[in-house]
C-alpha cells in the first residue's frame, strides 16, 4: 500500500461516528466550554482554550447510516437544548395513540392500558426519523464550530501501549487484491488527545478496544436483536398521525424474543419493523420471510395494503443492557451510545441514553482538556452515568431481557416480577450467553414459512436491498469476509448455511453443483447494509465484518 503521502492532522477531540451519541456529546462539549469560560472572564478566573473538535462518519452523509424506529423519550432534548420548545425540535408528531397486542396467525389480543409497565408507555415521547435528527444534531455542531466530515471511515485506532492516540480513517480505492488503484487515495492518520467512540451497534474499533483491553471481562456478554425496517407511503386516512402500535407473537416462534411495530409518521407514512434477538435458535428461520409474514398479517395489512415501499433497511441493536456495559473509558478514548451498549430493550429505546451518555462523557472531556489528564480515571463517566435518570433507567431493567433467553412464557413471567418490583425480583445478576451459542442444528428445526412477494408492497429481498440505495465500489476488498473458507462446508452441514438466512440484505449467497449439492458461499458484499448480524449470529464465528471504504454502504435518507 502506497502510504508515503499520507496526511496526518492533529486535534484535541476526535468523534468517531455521526450519530447521535457523538454529535449530542460534540455539541455539550462546546456549549459546556463556552458556558464555563463566560462564567469564568466574568469572575476573572482561567478560561478554558476552545477545543479543535471534528466528528468523522463513514457515511456518504450524515445519516445514510443510521436508521431508528423511533419513538424518543425527549428528556435529553430537554436538557441539551433547554432554550428550545418541544414544537422546535426535529420531530415529526408526538405520540398521539399507543396500542400494544398480542399476534396469532390471524388476530390480535389487546393488552390493555392498566396492566402495561409504566416502562411501555409512549406518552409524551415524539415520533421520528432519526437519520433527520442526526443531520439536524449536525448543523447545530457545525454551528458551535466543530468540523463534520463524512465518508471517513475510522478502520484503526492509533494506539500506543494502552493509551488511544486517535485514529487511521481508511484508504480509497485500493483494488481487490489491496493494490493502490487508479483513483487511490491515502485516509488520513488523525490524532486526537482525546477519542470518542460512537460507531453505534457493534462498533468495529469500539469491539477491538473492548476485547484488546478486556473492558467487558466483570461484564455479561453482550446480546444483539436484529431489526428490519421499511418506510410504506400509504393511502391517507388509516392512521391518525402520532399513532404507536407495537406487538408480539406472530410471526415469531415461542423461543424467539422481539415484536413488530407500526409508527405512523404522518397520515400517508409508516414506519414497519420487527426486532428479533439474535440469540433464536432455528437456523432455518429466514428474517426477511418473517418481516414478510409480519406485513401480510391483518393488523398490519390492514394500515399498507394498496401502499408502497419508499425505504427499507436493517441494524443491529445491543439489548444486553445493565450487566453487558463494559468500561467505558481508556487511556485517551471513552465509548458511548449503543457502542457501549446504552439500550433499554424494554423500551426498545437508545436515543436518549445514547444521547445523556455522549454528554455526560463530555462533562468528563471538558476537565480533561482543562487539566490536561486524559487518563482512563480521568474520563471516566461510568459514575456519573449511574447516579443520573439514565443510569436508573438501566438499572431499573438489568434483568429484564435475560429471561426470554429460555422462551417467551418464561421471558414474560420474569419480566412481569421485574416490571412490578422495578427491579428488584429476580434478584441478583442472571447472565445470557453469547447470540450464536444458540443456534441449534438444522436437523432439528423446520424452515420458516414463505409468503408471496410483488414489486410494489411485498418486496422479495433483493427490491428491498435496492431500496436501501445500498451501494458498494465493487473493486476493492470484501469486507464480509470468511476467516476460514474450510469451515463453510461443516456450516452447511450442520446449520445449512444460515448466513443466507440471517442476513437482512442476501449478501451470502449458496452456491451449488448441478445436483444441487452445496460447494460454496458467494459473498455479494456490495449489498451489505451495515448491520453486523452475520459477525454476532455466525454459528462458528466464521465472518469478520470490517467497514468499506468510506461513502459506501446504505444511503437512508428518513430512517
Ligand atoms: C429497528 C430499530 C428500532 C429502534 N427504535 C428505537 C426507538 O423507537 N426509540 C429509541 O430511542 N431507540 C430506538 N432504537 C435504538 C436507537 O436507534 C439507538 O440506540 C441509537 O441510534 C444509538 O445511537 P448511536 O449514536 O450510539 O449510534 P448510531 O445511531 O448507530 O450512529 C453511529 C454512527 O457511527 C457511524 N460509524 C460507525 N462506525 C464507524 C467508523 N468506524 N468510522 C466512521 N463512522 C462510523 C455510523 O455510520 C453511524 O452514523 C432502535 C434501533 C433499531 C435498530
Ligand atoms: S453482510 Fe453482515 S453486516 Fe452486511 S447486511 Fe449482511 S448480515 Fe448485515
Amino acid at each position: 500500500m502506497a502510504t508515503n503521502d499520507r496526511e496526518s492532522m492533529d486535534l484535541d477531540v476526535l468523534y468517531i461516528g455521526a450519530g447521535i451519541a457523538n454529535l449530542s456529546s460534540a455539541y455539550a462539549l462546546m456549549k459546556g466550554i463556552r458556558e464555563h469560560n463566560a462564567k469564568a472572564a466574568a469572575n476573572g478566573l482561567k478560561t478554558i482554550e476552545e477545543p479543535v473538535v471534528l466528528v468523522v462518519d463513514k457515511g456518504q452523509k450524515v445519516g445514510s447510516h443510521v436508521l431508528s424506529g423511533a419513538v424518543v423519550d425527549p428528556v435529553a432534548f430537554k436538557e441539551l437544548f433547554p432554550e428550545l420548545k418541544e414544537e422546535e425540535l426535529p420531530f415529526f408528531a408526538p405520540v398521539t395513540n399507543d396500542d400494544i397486542y398480542y399476534l396469532t396467525r390471524s388476530g390480535k389480543i389487546p393488552v390493555p392500558a392498566p396492566v402495561r409497565p409504566r416502562e411501555m408507555c409512549n406518552a409524551g415521547c415524539h415520533l421520528a426519523s432519526l437519520a433527520e435528527v442526526t443531520r439536524w444534531m449536525a448543523e447545530k455542531c457545525q454551528a458551535m464550530g466543530i468540523e463534520v466530515y463524512t465518508e471517513f471511515a475510522a478502520t484503526e485506532l492509533i494506539m500506543e501501549g494502552n493509551t488511544v492516540k486517535g485514529a487511521r480513517i481508511a484508504d480509497k480505492g485500493l483494488t481487490k487484491t489491496g493494490e493502490p488503484g487508479e483513483a487511490f487515495t491515502p485516509g488520513m492518520d488523525i490524532e486526537a488527545r482525546v477519542t470518542v467512540l460512537g460507531e453505534g451497534t457493534r462498533g468495529y474499533l469500539a469491539q477491538q478496544l473492548i476485547g484488546t483491553l478486556g473492558l467487558a471481562a466483570d461484564a455479561n456478554d453482550q446480546v444483539w436483536a436484529l431489526g428490519i425496517k421499511e418506510l410504506i407511503r400509504i393511502p391517507k386516512g388509516r392512521v391518525q398521525k402520532g399513532s404507536v402500535t407495537h406487538a408480539f407473537g406472530y410471526p415469531l416462534d415461542m423461543a424467539t424474543y422481539g415484536g413488530a411495530f407500526v409508527y405512523a409518521f404522518d397520515e400517508d407514512l409508516v414506519g414497519v419493523g420487527l426486532v428479533m434477538a439474535l440469540d433464536y435458535p432455528n437456523p432455518m428461520m429466514d428474517v426477511h420471510d418473517q418481516f414478510l409474514l409480519l406485513k401480510r398479517h391483518p393488523l398490519v395489512a390492514g394500515v399498507i395494503e394498496g401502499g408502497e415501499v419508499v425505504e427499507y433497511g436493517a441494524k443491529t441493536l445491543p439489548e444486553g443492557g445493565y450487566f453487558a456495559l463494559p468500561k467505558l473509558s481508556v487511556n485517551g478514548a471513552v465509548l458511548v451510545g449503543d457502542s457501549a451498549g446504552m439500550l433499554n430493550a424494554m423500551r426498545l429505546k437508545g436515543i436518549h441514553l445514547a444521547m445523556k451518555s455522549g454528554m455526560l462523557a463530555a462533562e468528563r472531556i471538558m476537565m480533561a482538556l482543562a487539566s490536561g489528564d486524559t487518563s482512563a480515571a480521568a474520563l471516566d463517566y461510568r459514575a456519573a452515568f449511574d447516579a443520573s435518570w439514565a443510569g436508573r433507567e438501566l438499572h431499573r431493567t438489568r434483568n429484564y431481557r435475560q429471561g426470554f433467553h429460555h422462551g417467551l412464557l418464561p421471558g414474560m413471567m420474569l419480566a412481569g416480577m421485574h416490571m412490578f418490583t422495578g427491579g428488584a425480583l429476580p434478584a441478583g445478576r442472571m447472565k445470557l450467553p453469547a447470540d450464536y451459542t444458540a443456534m441449534k442444528t438444522a436437523g432439528r428445526c423446520r424452515p420458516t414459512p414463505k409468503t408471496k412477494t410483488d414489486q410494489k408492497l411485498y418486496l422479495d429481498i433483493l427490491t428491498d436491498v435496492f431500496k436501501s440505495g445500498s451501494v458498494h465500489r465493487e473493486d476493492q476488498a470484501c469486507h464480509c469476509r470468511i476467516l476460514e473458507p474450510a469451515l463453510l462446508k461443516r456450516d452447511h452441514k450442520e446449520y445449512a448455511s444460515p448466513s443466507t438466512r440471517f442476513c437482512p440484505a442476501e449478501v451470502y449467497e449458496l452456491v451449488t453443483d448441478d445436483s444441487g449439492n452445496f460447494t460454496d458461499i458467494r459473498i455479494n458484499f456490495s449489498n451489505c447494509v451495515h448491520c453486523k448480524t452475520c459477525e454476532i449470529k455466525d454459528p462458528l464465528q466464521n465472518i469478520r465484518w470490517t467497514p468499506p471504504e468510506g461513502g459506501d454502504g446504505p444511503r437512508y435518507k428518513q430512517m
